[in-house]
């Protein structure tokens, strides 16, 4: 493969291998569980980054940004990724979502083994660890229990250009908030009647170093602790010394953790010179978030979508979940190819959802299997040829990959077609059917346009052609006739129904959640249309198979509706861009 195009973030890890900023890394005697202080010592020179979920939703189009470049950099560097949940707050997190993430990190290809190191980590298996430092904070005096209520603590707190103002117990006796910290821990006291502060400057400029709340209490039964503990550690304290014990080289993130940075290196630096940690410590950095046009990815907000049925589940093929894109007939190399497309920057990005839309297409077009569907169908007899006579036609299975050979499907008197392709007064410069025009029936025949058959409301029910027979397809007199329309076709007696659901995009505003818009006032009625057409016979129907309908787009078979003998296909995407304005 190419050599990956350079971008800051390899540039810091390039520097860092340079100077063998990691190369005095030794894992044994570390802190950290078990399984950490197993990895091996064997390779210290390795970066080591991690992607760290919080089980609390079904991950979406963002979060494969985030993977593919931890794991992606993990991989060219050949060091490891660790997969962490990020399960501190027990409210929202479930084991439901914990294997969805599983799932969809696995289906997109990577992978948290390395060696023999199985790098799959709960920050909720840290706690202990997390309850020890932080009393090895208060000890030595650089946190302690404050008894304000949460309002409190909030008014006292200040703003962007007001200073904050001391609690009254921040200079409490060390003895005292070690008491009160192991008696929150015991379960003593009750949610919101106190927390334990990092004890930083109410005078900086950095709100987030103003006395930041690491502790507090949560008399909440968690996913996997169950009701061990009713004290919960804050991210932005317990999300360095993740890092830490897991001996994370580069710490990457987006770009609203910024500000959260000192605060990372002051937990890690304290609790290194406290030699609760040892160097060299992981550096955050940090890097756009994706934002992509036409779609929420908050997870509140996704939930909220769920929950109250605008969509039909998390794997909803009109959600940017990835569950709903690999549903919809998003590939793991369609995605990632979007991804490398992204490159990563510092700068904010409001990325044209016709951007992923093109990744689909670049990466099925090698590979989707071409076929024929008619979404709207109109029967075309051909009034000269016998009845009952059937011949085989042949097409490539895909134009760009010679080897997979050609498909073959019948052709007979009454065919469908598209309603579409025929008018009786066509507009200027339509080359379809209409009355004396004569088309190509795709990888058939020649025809010539007669006429039509409607209904008592005017509506067409059958369109008339007679054929060319010394014009077919592959034969010498095949270009005798020329022509400026093809028409795709299938043969009645052959063909096989289907449901055919096409998809637009969820919300009719490209930033449905931007400013103070409420995202529900722009969901779009119409966004899934369900038709039913009919498919090429011999049409490979499994839903690990992207296809290419001639002429509509790319389809994919429904992975939950589609049953044998009752198809159920999704549109992926159509040909042409039909999103751009
Ligand atoms: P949400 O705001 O939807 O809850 P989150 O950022 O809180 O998302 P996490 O589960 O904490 O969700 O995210 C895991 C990782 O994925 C984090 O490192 C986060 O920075 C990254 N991530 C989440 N959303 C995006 C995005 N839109 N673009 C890039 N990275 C993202
Ligand atoms: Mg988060
Ligand atoms: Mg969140």
């Amino acid at each position: 493969s190419p050599a990956p195009v350079s971008n800051f973030l390899r540039t810091i890890i390039d520097n860092d291998l340079a100077q063998g900023r990691y190369a005095d890394k030794r894992w044994a005697g570390k802190p950290g569980p078990a399984s950490v202080q197993a990895l091996g010592n064997s390779d210290p020179a390795r970066i080591r980054t991690r992607f760290p979920p919080e089980p609390n939703g079904y991950l979406h189009i963002g979060h494969a940004k985030s993977i593919c470049l931890n794991f992606g950099l993990a991989n060219d560097y050949q060091g490891a990724c660790h997969l962490r949940f990020d399960d501190t707050n027990p409210e929202k997190e479930e084991d439901e979502y914990v294997n969805a993430i599983i799932e969809m990190v696995e289906w997109l290809g990577f992978d948290w083994r390395y060696g023999n190191e199985n790098n799959r980590y709960f920050a909720s298996d840290y706690f202990d660890y997390m309850y020890q430092f932080a009393q090895a904070l208060v000890q030595a005096g650089l946190a302690y229990v404050d008894e304000q209520s949460p309002d409190e603590m909030r008014a006292s707190r200040g703003t962007l250009t007001e200073k904050g103002t001391n609690s009254p117990w921040r200079d409490r006796p060390v003895e005292e908030s070690l008491r009160l910290l192991e008696e929150m821990r015991q379960g003593k006291h009750a949610d919101g009647s106190m927390a334990l502060r990092a004890k930083i400057d109410m005078g900086s400029p950095n709100i987030n170093m103003r006395d930041p709340v690491m502790y507090r209490i949560r008399h909440v039964p968690h996913h996997r602790t169950g009701d061990h503990w009713c004290i919960y550690p804050m991210y932005s304290w317990a999300h360095p010394v993740e890092d830490a014990l897991e001996g994370i080289t580069h710490s990457f993130c987006t770009l609203e953790f910024e500000d959260q940075r000192p605060f990372y290196d002051w937990i890690l630096n304290h609790l290194a010179d406290l030699g609760q940690l040892q160097r060299p410590l992981p550096r955050q950095y940090e890097f756009a978030r994706l934002n992509l046009s036409y779609v929420v990815t908050s997870k509140r907000k996704l939930l909220q979508l769920v929950r109250e049925d605008y969509v039909q589940g998390w794997d909803d093929p009109r959600l940017p979940t990835l569950a709903g894109l690999r549903r919809r007939g998003y590939t793991p190399e369609s995605i990632r190819l979007f991804c490398e497309r992204l490159g990563v920057s510092k700068a904010h990005q409001s990325i044209d959802y016709s951007i992923l839309e093109q990744a689909l297409r670049d990466a099925l077009d090698p590979i989707a299997a071409r076929s024929v569907a008619v979404l709207d169908p109109v029967k075309l007899v051909l009034t000269n040829y016998p009845e009952g006579q059937v011949e085989t036609c042949h097409a490539p299975r895909n134009p760009h990959a010679p080897d997979a050979g050609q498909r073959e499907f019948p052709l007979s008197r009454e065919l469908w077609i598209e309603r579409d392709d025929f008018r009786e007064d066509p507009p200027k410069k339509y080359f379809r059917l209409f009355p004396g025009n004569t088309v190509r029936l795709k990888y058939g025949y020649i025809i010539r346009c007669t006429g039509c058959i409607k209904d008592q409301d005017g509506n067409v029910t059958e369109v008339h052609a007679e054929y060319l027979p010394d014009t077919k397809s592959g034969t010498p007199g095949a270009d005798s006739v020329k022509v400026k329309g093809n028409v795709t076709w299938i043969s009645v007696a052959h063909a096989i129904p289907a449901e055919i659901r096409l998809y637009d995009r969820l919300f009719t505003d490209p930033h449905p959640d931007s400013g103070d818009k409420n995202f529900l006032d722009a969901i779009n009625p119409d966004s899934c249309q369900a038709v039913h057409g009919w498919l090429e016979p011999g049409t490979p129907l499994s839903a690990d198979n992207p296809l290419q309908f001639e002429r509509l787009g790319y389809f994919v078979v429904d992975s939950k509706e589609s049953v044998p003998g009752k198809p159920v296909i999704n549109r992926t995407a159509t040909l042409k861009d039909s999103w751009a304005q």
